[in-house]
C-alpha cells in the first residue's frame, strides 16, 4: 500500500526526515564511532546510535521514498561496513573490553540497522553484501556468547539490568534466521530464550505464568524488557510456538493493566516500570518519567501484539501514544534544554551547550522525558554520551524517535487480512525468505481488503487483485469525529474495507452512499464487504466529547487520587502556562465536564478547548502541543490537582 498523508502524522515524519535523518554530519558522527573504541572508557552505548537511527530512517523512507534520504543511508551503510573487522566484528568496544556493559546491545542495533536497510535496499549487490556482513557480525557474537567452550553467558555479558539489554538481541537474531535459515542462528535464539532473558530470573517464563506484573519483576527497566518481548514474539511466530506467543500476549496485557498512562507510553519513575497506571498521579516523586525510548518501544510492542491478535486494545495504545507522548517529544519549536535540565555528568552540560551554539541554539529534535503532573519538557537528554573529544553528543531517545514517528504511517492503514487479525500463524517455511518482519505489518493478501486503523487525512493506493484502488480520506480526526472516504477504482471490484470504531466513541454511525450500516459498535471493527466502484463514499460519524478521569487511590499517597485529567477521543488535554494557570487546584463539582473548541489559540497547537469543570472555565490544548518551549513559561500538566476531594 502506498499512503500519502496530510496533517500531523505527515508533518512529523517530514520534519524528522529533514532535520535529523538527512543530517549528514550526524551520520558521519555515529558511523565514526566504529572506527575506534569510544565505549571502552565508560562501557557506554555510543554504538547504539547508528542502528537506531538507521531503523527509524529506513522506516521513514518506506513512507517518503525520498531519494536523497536513500542516498544518505546508502553511504552510512557503506561507512559501517568499512568498519567491519576481518572476523566479522562490528563494535565500539575493544577486544579487551568487549562483551561487557552495553556492547551486545550496541551490536544488536548494528544488526537491526543492517536488516532494516536490507529490507529497503535497491541494489542487489549491496543487498547481498549487507546480508553477508550481518551474518558475519552475528557469527562472531555466537562464537563468543552462549553455553560451554569458554563462552560467556549472554546475561553475564552486561553488568546492567541483569543482562536483559544483551538478551534483547533475540529479535534481529530471529530476523536474520528468516533471511538466512542457518541452524546456528535458530539455536542461538533457542539459547537466549532458554537462558531466561535476565540473570537469575526467567522473564519469559514469568510472563507466561502470569503471576507478576512487570513492575514486580526483579528487573524493571522498561525499554529493555519490552525489547526482549519483541524478540520473543518473533521467535514464537517463526517457531510456531504458542506457549511463547501467549507469554508475550500476557506480558502486553499486564502492561495495559498496570503500566498504561493517560498520555501513552509508560514508566513513571525515571525509565522504570513502577505501576504507572497508579503512579502517574503520585505526589511523592517529581523526577523524570515517560522516557521517549519507552514510548517508542511500547508502541512497537503493542503494534506487534495487535498484529498477532487483531485485538483493538493494543492498536489504540499505539494511537494514544502517538498523538500524546510521542508527538509531544518532537521538538517542533527549536527549543533547547535550559538551566533546570540535569546531566548525568557535570561536564556534559558544557558539551551540550557547545553543540547547541554550533546548531544556532536549536536543541535536539527529540525530547527524552514527558511530564504528566505540573512540569516542563526538556529536563534532560536521555542516554547522553559525549563524542569526538566532547565536541558532539547524541542520546538514546534522540536516536529512537524516528522509528516511532514512522510507525504511525504504517499502523494507520494497511492491506488487512480482516477481522481475525492480520498475521495468521504460519509455519516456519512460509516465513523464511526475502520478506522480513516489516512485511507483516500490513500482512498479506490484498484481496483481504483495506483496514483503516487510525484516521489520517490523505490518499491510500493499493490493489484489490488486479484492480487499482484508491481511497481518499478527508477528516480532522482526532479533533473531530467526521471521516469521509471516497473510493476510486479502475472497475467494480469486491473487497472488504475495515473501519476501526474507536472504543471511546459514545455513538457512531456509518453510511455507505447514504445508506446507514448496521452492527456498528464502539471498540469493534466494522467490515464493509461489497463491490466497490468509483464515487462510492463512506461516511463515518463518531461522536465523543471530553471525559474526566481520576487518579487511582493509593494508600501510601493520599494526594494521588486527588487528581483529574480531561481526555478527548485519543487525546489527553493539558493546561499550559502560556494560556493560563497551571498547578492550581480545580473544582470537580458534579463531575460533568464540557469542552468547546477554541477557534483561535495564541500558541501553536493541534487544538484548543475552553473546558468547563466545577463551575469554572479554563483553556486546555492537546498534550503534544503543550510545554513546547521547554521552559517554565510553558509549564504544563495533564493531571490537575482537585480542590477538596
Ligand atoms: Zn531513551
Amino acid at each position: 500500500m502506498k499512503a500519502v498523508y496530510e496533517g500531523i502524522a505527515d508533518e512529523m515524519i517530514r520534519l524528522v526526515e529533514r532535520e535529523q535523518l538527512k543530517d549528514q554530519s550526524l551520520w558521519r558522527l555515529v558511523t565514526k564511532q566504529f572506527e575506534g573504541t569510544p565505549d571502552d572508557g565508560d562501557h557506554g552505548w555510543r554504538g547504539e546510535y547508528w542502528g537506531k537511527l538507521m531503523r527509524g530512517a529506513c522506516m521513514t523512507w518506506q513512507y517518503t521514498k525520498d531519494e536523497e534520504l536513500y542516498a544518505i543511508l546508502t553511504e552510512a551503510v557503506k561507512g559501517l561496513l568499512a568498519a567491519q573487522e576481518e572476523d566479522g566484528r562490528i563494535s565500539t568496544y575493544s577486544r579487551e573490553e568487549e562483551f561487557q556493559g552495553w556492547d551486545i546491545w550496541c551490536r544488536k542495533y548494528v544488526l537491526l540497522g543492517l536488516l532494516h536497510f536490507y529490507e529497503i535496499c535497491q541494489e542487489p549487490w549491496l543487498k547481498t553484501q549487507v546480508r553477508e556482513a550481518a551474518g558475519r557480525h552475528l557469527d562472531r557474537i555466537i562464537d563468543k556468547i552462549g553455553e560451554g567452550n569458554g563462552k560467556k553467558r549472554i546475561t553475564l555479558a552486561s553488568d546492567a539490568w541483569r543482562g536483559i539489554n544483551s538478551s534483547s538481541i533475540l529479535e534481529p537474531v530471529v530476523w536474520l534466521y528468516m533471511l538466512e535459515p542457518k541452524e546456528r542462528y535458530l539455536e542461538f535464539a533457542d539459547y537466549i530464550v532458554k537462558n531466561g532473558g535476565a540473570e537469575g530470573f526467567d522473564i519469559f517464563q514469568a510472563a507466561y505464568e502470569n503471576r507478576l506484573c512487570p513492575y514486580e519483576y526483579p528487573v524493571v527497566k522498561a525499554y529493555e524488557l519490552m525489547s526482549c518481548f519483541e524478540g520473543l514474539l518473533l521467535y514464537a511466530q517463526v517457531k510456531g510456538d504458542e506457549h511463547w506467543r501467549q507469554a508475550v500476549i500476557r506480558f502486553a496485557d499486564r502492561l495495559l493493566e498496570s503500566e498504561a498512562t493517560v498520555a501513552g507510553g509508560s514508566g513513571c519513575h525515571h525509565e522504570l516500570f513502577n505501576h504507572s497506571a497508579l503512579m502517574q498521579t503520585g505526589t511523592k516523586y517529581g523526577g523524570l518519567m515517560l522516557e521517549t525510548c519507552v514510548t517508542v518501544t511500547w508502541m512497537k510492542l503493542m503494534w506487534k501484539v495487535y498484529l498477532t491478535t487483531g485485538d483493538m486494545r493494543y492498536l489504540e495504545e499505539v494511537e494514544r501514544s502517538a498523538f500524546n507522548a510521542l508527538y509531544g517529544a518532537v521538538n517542533t519549536q527549536n527549543s533547547a534544554c535550559g538551566p533546570e535540565a540535569t546531566f548525568d555528568e557535570p561536564h556534559y552540560r558544557s558539551v551540550y551547550h557547545r553543540a547547541l551554539a554550533e546548531n544556532g541554539g536549536r536543541g535536539q529534535i527529540f525530547d527524552s522525558y514527558s511530564p504528566l503532573r505540573r512540569g516542563i519538557r526538556g529536563r534532560a537528554v536521555g542516554g547522553f554520551k559525549s563524542m569526538e573529544e566532547e565536541t558532539a553528543y547524541c542520546g538514546c531517545c534522540i536516536a529512537i524517535g524516528a522509528a516511532g514517528v514512522a510507525l504511525v504511517s504504517q499502523a494507520a492503514a494497511g492491506d488487512s487480512a480482516g477481522e481475525a487479525g492480520p498475521v495468521p500463524q504460519r509455519a516456519v517455511g512460509d516465513l523464511v525468505g526475502e520478506a522480513g518482519p516489516a512485511s507483516w505489518r500490513t500482512a498479506g493478501d490484498p484481496a483481504g481488503g483495506i483496514a483503516l486503523n487510525i484516521y489520517l487525512p490523505g490518499r491510500l493506493r493499493t490493489r484489490a487483485g488486479e484492480t487499482a484502488v484508491e481511497l481518499s480520506v478527508d477528516t480532522a480526526y482526532p479533533m473531530e469525529g467526521e471521516v469521509s472516504v471516497l473510493v476510486k477504482t479502475d472497475r467494480e471490484v469486491s473487497f472488504p474495507i475495515t473501519l476501526r470504531i474507536p472504543s471511546f466513541a459514545e455513538s457512531c454511525q456509518v453510511f455507505v452512499n447514504g445508506v446507514e450500516q448496521e452492527k456498528v459498535r464502539a471498540g469493534a471493527f466494522l467490515r464493509l464487504c461489497r463491490r466497490w466502484k468509483t464515487g462510492d463514499r463512506i461516511r463515518l460519524s463518531l461522536s465523543y466529547g471530553p471525559r474526566l478521569v481520576y487518579g487511582m487511590e493509593n494508600p501510601e499517597d493520599h494526594g494521588s487520587s486527588r487528581h483529574v485529567a480531561v481526555l478527548y477521543g485519543p487525546l489527553a488535554l493539558a493546561r499550559d502556562r502560556r494560556l493560563g494557570e497551571v498547578g492550581g487546584s480545580v473544582r470537580v463539582g458534579d463531575g460533568k465536564v464540557s469542552a468547546h473548541r477554541l477557534e483561535d489559540v495564541e500558541i501553536p497547537c493541534q487544538c484548543g478547548f475552553s473546558v468547563g469543570l466545577g463551575g469554572e472555565e479554563f483553556a486546555m490544548i492537546d498534550y503534544a502541543s503543550a510545554g513546547k518551549t521547554w521552559g517554565q513559561d510553558s509549564a504544563m500538566e495533564v493531571w490537575m490537582p482537585v480542590k477538596g476531594r
